[in-house]
């Protein structure tokens, strides 16, 4: 059975109050989907949980829809605590970044510019753009915040209080390093998971070209910042940023509870 599509609006939903959907969504169901008059449509606002509708053609492009009964209740969507602070890649693999992060229940992304980030423009409004459409497809009931690009100083100042950072480097674990010894071992991601559940948590990746070995000692020797290490392979910053989200929800998000 072909699901029932899903549209995110930014208005109050309540049983009657019928919508005026933009150009984009009127497009998308009465062109792309050719949905009929009467179709059934399923609404979210990431307030008011997910309601069934039904949609009425104004004219050939523009439609409306008319919410009808709640059938999610947004209750008890703790969604998730995890914060993403990454710095942006090239165009298609960041694409790729906010689409995952977006699935696997990240509640706020945050572009970090580091020093080897090459990519310094960064269009926030293009990542709100795949994050919504993420998350209609995803069936979540929120969407992720999606913060400006900042410095890694700003993005670290701006965390919430108490938030574990959990710092994917690449440089691994050695002793011997001027950042090394007990204050900054980076450990198995696992291990240090097991210690942060329940926290709210902050997954920092870094670019391609890595961290310098400045911003290593300055996050090693910082409070509350827990180095990792995700396997003996250097991953693309893509690969790793899915990996430690994907982790931290199998030890410490919601992936304890059943399927949706
Ligand atoms: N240029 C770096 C090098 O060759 O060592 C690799 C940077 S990697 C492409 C991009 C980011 O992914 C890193 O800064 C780190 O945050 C994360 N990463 C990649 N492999 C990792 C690993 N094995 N352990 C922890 N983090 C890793």
């Amino acid at each position: 059975m072909a699901t029932i599509p899903r549209l995110y609006v930014d208005a109050p939903l309540a049983e009657g109050g019928v919508l005026a959907l933009d150009d984009e969504q009127s497009n998308y169901l009465l062109r792309v989907l050719r949905l009929e008059d009467g179709a059934a449509v399923r609404l979210f606002n990431g307030r008011d949980g997910e309601w069934s509708a039904q949609v009425q053609k104004v004219s050939g492009k523009r439609a409306e829809a008319t919410p009808l009964k709640q059938t999610r209740s947004q209750q008890g969507q703790t969604g998730t605590r995890l914060t993403l602070l990454f710095a942006p890649v090239k165009k298609d693999q960041t694409d790729l970044i906010i689409e995952k992060a977006t699935e696997l229940g990240a509640a706020r992304l945050v572009p970090v510019l580091t020093e080897r980030t090459q990519t310094r423009t960064v269009r926030t409004d293009r990542f709100r753009k795949i994050a919504l459409e993420a998350a209609e497809q995803t069936e979540r009931l929120d969407l992720p915040e999606i913060l400006e690009a900042a410095g890694l100083d700003a993005a670290l100042d701006a965390l919430p209080r108490g938030t574990a950072l959990i710092f994917c480097d690449e440089a691994g674990d050695e002793a011997e390093a001027p950042w090394g010894g007990e204050a900054g071992r980076a450990r198995p991601m696992l291990d240090v998971l097991a210690e942060l559940k329940g926290r709210p948590a902050a997954i920092l990746t870094g670019p391609e070209g890595g961290f310098t070995s400045g911003e290593r000692a300055f996050l090693r020797g910082r409070a509350d910042t827990w180095p990792v290490g995700l396997g003996p392979r250097i991953l693309r910053a893509e690969t790793a940023a899915i990996s430690a989200m994907t982790l931290w929800q199998a030890v410490c998000g919601d992936w304890d509870q059943a399927g949706t």
